[in-house]
Parts: structure tokens; sequence; C-alpha cells
């Protein structure tokens, strides 16, 4: 199968890279990477919650069923946004809103009732019931966000420092000092900033 895109899962937890693919979502032009349900399957491919056999199958059904397939990928927006406000909140170290909590009981109870055990080799795992439903790709995002609220390493929840990028992160650094969702990109952009500032100080100084 060919994979439409690239997405980055660097915020270790597959609920947060799903969060995130909303780019740049505090500046004034927030990307959208989730365009059509090739993206959702391309997405759960990377993340490994699907395999290569089922994408395809739920990409052939999803060409024969547009109409449902362009409403999956609304509901993954609208759980994406859900899951940003509970996540920004942990950040935040405050309580998710109890409506949202709800709202996520309810995906939670969805995608639940699709759980199954599967025989994998000599041992059974934990799978997802083998199918046609185009809400596939998201059960294990809702799975992955029961967990992370649940675990005892939601302290470990970040917010991207940028005050633009707002990508959320599981900071996975000894000592929990992991302030930037990238140091490659938001990392520099904010030592160019002050370094920029402290040149801008220096100027005022000498002038004064
Ligand atoms: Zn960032």
């Amino acid at each position: 199968m060919q994979v439409t895109k690239t997405f980055d899962l660097d915020a270790g937890v597959d609920c947060l890279a799903f969060v995130n693919t909303l780019d740049d979502r505090g500046g004034e032009r927030p990307t959208e990477l989730l365009h059509e349900y090739a993206d959702l399957v391309a997405f759960a491919v990377q993340a490994e919650t699907l395999q290569e056999p089922e994408a395809r199958r739920l990409t052939a059904l999803a060409f024969s069923r547009p109409v449902d397939a362009a409403a999956v990928v609304s509901e993954a927006i609208i759980l994406r946004e859900l899951l940003y406000r509970i996540f920004s909140a942990v950040a935040a170290e405050c309580q998710p809103d109890g409506a949202d909590l709800q709202a996520l009981n309810g995906e939670l109870r969805a995608a639940l009732g699709n759980v199954e055990l599967d025989r994998v080799s000599d041992a059974i795992e934990w799978g997802w019931l083998p199918g046609t439903n185009l809400r596939r790709p998201l059960w294990p995002i809702v799975q992955s966000a029961a967990e992370l609220l649940t675990s005892s390493e939601g302290g470990r929840v970040r917010e991207c420092a940028a005050h633009d990028c707002e990508w959320l992160f599981f900071d996975e650094s000894r000592n929990r000092s992991r302030r930037w969702c990238n140091m490659q990109t938001c990392g520099n952009r904010a030592k160019v900033d002050r370094f920029r500032a402290r040149q801008r100080g220096a100027e005022i100084v000498e002038t004064a």
C-alpha cells in the first residue's frame, strides 16, 4: 500500500501524535494534515496500530463508500480536538473538563466494543475486530488516550513551550525537562529568538 503522508510521531504516545496532526495550532495559519480517509489509514499504519492487509481493505472500503469515509474524517477531527482540550489541560496540571471526559467515555465505549483476543504464534494478544468498520483507525487512538489518562505518567504530558506551536508530547527525559516538541525546529527557533532579544538588549544599553 502506498502511504500518502508521513506523520511526525515524535510526541511519543499515539494519542498525542494524533493531536499534532493540526500543525502550528497556535499560529496564525494552522495546517490541517488530515484531509482524507487515506490519511487516517496512513497514520495508523505508521503508528503500527494497523497492519497492511487490513489497511488495504479499509482503503478499498473507503473508496466504495466515500460519504461514510468523509464522515469518519470529520469525526476524527472532532476526536482530535477533544483530545487536545483534555491533554492540554493535563499538561497545564488542570483537571480536564467534565463534558470532555464524558465525550471521551462515549468514544471509549464505542471503541472497546470492538476489542478481541487474537492468537499470535503461541501467545494471546489484545486485538481489534477485523472487518468493515471505517472507524477502525480511531479505536487505538482512543485506547491510547484512556491508558495515558489513567497511567501514573500523566505528569509527563507537555505542551511545546513555543507560543505558536502547541504540539503536545510525552516527556521521557530523566529529569522531566524537555520543553520543545522538537529541538531542531521549536527549540532552535526559541534559541534564535533569545539571541535576538539579547542583541536588542545590548543595543539599547549601547545607545543609552
Ligand atoms: Zn513545538
